[in-house]
């Protein structure tokens, strides 16, 4: 496990730490968990930082808990697209928040219709 492989797999090292789930583990959970931690570790300099992180926490938890609605994924796209881009905050804690998020997107994109369409998480 290396920089330059991971990079070929499409994704980046980051920090190096690892989060092994089981088939049984809730996507969407596991990503509002650490929406949650990266709201909370935000020092409030900039906006997008500090009013855009628990604004995603808020749109994952109404997900997470079965109040969801089909347009939140595109909400939870542009908050992906604007906090996670490099430039538009002061440091990379708000882009590197993003990239978990875009990551479950992608791979569990079907969880996160099925938390809305069924209004509660399949996995409790
Ligand atoms: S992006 Fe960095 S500097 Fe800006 S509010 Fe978040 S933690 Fe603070």
């Amino acid at each position: 496990m290396d920089y330059n492989v991971i990079g070929k797999a499409g994704s980046r090292m980051g920090t190096g730490t690892m989060i092994i789930l089981d088939d049984q583990t809730c996507p969407v959970g596991m990503v509002l968990n650490l929406i949650r931690f990266f709201a909370h570790e935000s020092c409030g300099f900039c906006t997008p930082c500090r009013e855009g992180l628990p604004w995603t926490h808020q749109v994952l938890l109404d997900i997470e808990q079965g109040r969801g609605q089909p347009e939140d994924l595109e909400t939870l796209a542009y908050q992906i697209k604007y906090i996670g881009t490099m430039g538009n905050t002061h440091c990379a804690l708000a882009p590197g928040a993003m990239e978990p998020l875009q990551s479950a997107l992608k791979y569990f994109y079907y969880d996160f219709k099925q938390h809305i369409t069924g209004g509660r998480c399949p996995y409790h």
